[in-house]
């Protein structure tokens, strides 16, 4: 079932978006070869407190930390530690949730360790472009769900890159998971029409290999099943009779 939002709990899911993307924001700042993922947890954590919020992911179906946090070939849901030092040439996707008075705001981007290779800037790149790609293709009046995933896929695929399809987007509120879901890839034309009210996290997982994905023993991260890196880039976005906003942006 799909909540659309009114101009009140929209108001909400701004602050709680704003405070999401001010701890992204405020980690990747923190991105430098030597620095742990529980250090930049711990900066995530301290920040979303401080605004009164609440991190959406600790204790989300027993995840332990604030954030996720994943490095080079580890797609998503890469726990935080003390023992997981950034280098130089990693790219490390941090991915941030906060709840603020009852509403969630997601997002998550990819950060450059340093001097990277060329193949590692331009994942980044290309991944983070094929969002607003997406963003271009909902701007129209009547968009659908597919035309998201449409936009995503092709323009990836034109680069040479893989989508990832075991994960996707969805749909952002009193839930941080909600319907619909936003599948990466899919057929323009198709799929649930977008309406004002809607609120959705668009979010691109991109590999330079093959789109397959496994999980490891520890419960939570994934990995590309060759190998190869992966990169994200997610916005919370809400659809309003006004146009698209983009709700953590900061
Ligand atoms: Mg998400």
């Amino acid at each position: 079932m799909i909540h659309l939002k009114n101009a009140e709990q929209l108001k909400l899911m701004k602050r709680a978006g704003r405070i999401a993307g001010e701890a992204l924001l405020l980690a990747g700042e923190n991105v430098r070869p030597g620095v742990t993922t529980k250090k930049l947890d711990d900066i995530i954590r301290n920040h979303i407190e401080r605004c009164g919020a609440v991190p959406s992911f600790l204790g989300y179906a027993g995840f332990p930390a604030s954030a996720c946090i994943s490095i080079n070939d580890e797609v998503i849901h890469g726990i935080p530690s003390e023992g997981r030092v950034l280098e130089e040439g990693d790219i490390v996707k941090i991915d941030v949730g906060a709840k603020f008075r009852g509403y969630h705001g997601d997002n998550a981007r990819t950060f450059p360790v340093g001097a990277v290779s060329n193949e590692a800037k331009r994942l980044i790149e290309v991944t983070e472009a094929s969002f607003y790609r997406a963003l271009e293709a909902i701007k129209k009046e009547g968009a659908r769900i597919g035309d998201i995933g449409h936009a995503v896929e092709s323009y990836c695929a034109e680069h040479g890159y893989s989508v990832v399809r075991r994960y996707v987007g969805h749909g952002v509120g009193e839930e941080l998971h909600e319907d619909p879901e936003v599948p990466n890839f899919g057929r323009a034309g198709h799929g649930l029409r977008l309406c004002a009210g809607m609120t959705i996290a668009i979010e691109p997982m991109v590999n330079t290999g093959t789109g397959a994905v496994r999980e490891m023993p520890d419960g939570w991260t994934v990995k590309t099943a060759d190998g190869g890196l992966s990169a994200h880039y997610e916005h919370t976005v809400a659809i309003t009779e006004e146009g698209i906003i983009l709700l953590t942006q900061v």
